[in-house]
This record gives structure tokens, sequence and C-alpha cells, in this order.
């Protein structure tokens, strides 16, 4: 289907329902698997810094370890960037991330009074955190609506021919104007889950996809 065939505005509702019924709850994504625990922003935030390229089960092995070893901000705190990075590993870059948490931690407690900030300025300016780790902060620390565009977000949505976008910070702001509020904190879980299972990067498999009438195949040259 070409991109200008497709029925737009798209029926969000109906594509968030599809998408759904392919992904089965079990395979949710590693911050969402920590954040359904209690929904903490320490752990949301910790762990999305450590999900930076890093596949989904290391992330949550990482995490795991790295919450045993400092239950909250002030354990990590105390903790040395040696024993961080030793915790994390093998978490991709885990030498870089190491520094990133101890600093970010040391920040929190000298000037948000430890408590993780809810607000996407204040979090941006901590060390390692971009605008989709602030963004799955809010959604996931703190249930408040903001757009999560990672890898599998800003693909399958460009795939799909819902934004025609070159950086994921377009397609966050592309996405802000067209996707109802509601939609924009499950976006990603789902997306993330969907580009996981069945839009994959490569060949994706089109043959079991469940929003085949919302989407244009744009560029996608093989598929099974
Ligand atoms: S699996 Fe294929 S049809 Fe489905 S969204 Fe991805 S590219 Fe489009």
């Amino acid at each position: 289907m070409s991109a200008e065939k497709m029925v737009l505005p798209p029926d969000w509702q109906k594509i968030f329902e599809n998408l759904k019924s392919a992904i089965p709850k079990s395979i949710l994504p590693s911050i969402s698997e920590i954040a359904e625990i209690d929904n903490d922003p320490y752990r949301v935030l910790f762990s999305t810094i450590l999900s930076l390229r890093t596949r989904d089960e290391v992330t949550l092995k990482s995490s795991n370890k790295l919450f045993k070893a400092a239950p909250d901000i002030e354990t990590l705190n105390s903790l040395s960037e040696e024993k961080i990075a030793e915790t994390i590993y093998p978490a991709a870059f885990y030498n870089n991330k190491a520094r990133s948490i101890k600093k970010c931690a040391a920040i929190i407690i000298r000037d948000y009074n430890g408590e993780v900030p809810s607000n996407r300025d204040e979090l941006l300016k901590l060390p390692g955190v971009g605008r989709k780790t602030a963004n799955l902060t809010l959604n996931l620390g703190f249930k408040i609506d903001a757009i999560c565009v990672d890898t599998h977000v800003h693909r399958i949505s460009n795939r799909t021919g819902w934004v025609k976008t070159k950086t994921p910070d377009e397609t966050e702001f592309r996405m802000e104007e067209i996707l109802p509020k509601k939609f924009w904190i499950p976006l990603n879980e789902v997306l993330v889950s969907y580009g996981q299972k069945i839009c994959t990067p490569q060949s994706p498999w089109c043959s079991k996809c469940t929003i085949p009438e919302y989407c244009a195949k744009i560029n996608v040259q093989k598929n099974r």
C-alpha cells in the first residue's frame, strides 16, 4: 500500500488494539518490567540509563544487580564508580555509564533532595540523560504524558508512513502533533515489543502483522 493510499488520520484506537493483540504480556520491554514492580522513578531512571545500546535481557540482569547493591539513591551515591561498573557489567559502555550514574546520583542528592525530578528540563540536565531517558522516566516513573522515541518507535512510525522524519527527536515532535495524548505513554511499550518480535529492523514479519492496513511499508525492501 502506498503512503498516498493510506487512510488518514489513522484509527489509533484500532491500531493500538491490533498491536497489543500480537504481543503477549510476557514479553514486556525490560524497563516496563522493572517499572511494573513499583513505578519507582529511581529504578526507571537508572535502568533506562543502563539500557542504552544494551540488549533487553542484559538490561534486566544488570538493573537487578544494581538495585540489589543499591536499593535507594543514598546507597547508590555511596558506591564507587568502579563498584558500579563492576555491578552493571556486561551492559554496553559500562564504564561510561557507571561514571554517569555516579554523577547523577550525587546531583540528585545535592540539588533535588534525593528525589528524581519530575520535569523534563531538569532531567535533561543530568549526565547521561537524553530525551528518550527523560521521557521514559516521566512516563513510567511519574505517569506524565510524554512520547519516548527509541529506535523501534522511530523505525516503525516511519515505515508505516505515520511520520516522515530523520531523527528520533523529529519523530517525537511529529507524533505529539498527530497522536492523541492518551496513547503517548503506551506508545513506547507497544512499539518496542512489536519491533522486537514482528516489525523487526531487518526483514520484518509482514505476514504476521496485525496492522497491515495502517502501514505503507516505506523502504521495506524485504519481508517475511
Ligand atoms: S510488519 Fe510489515 S506491514 Fe507490519 S508495520 Fe512492519 S513493515 Fe508494516
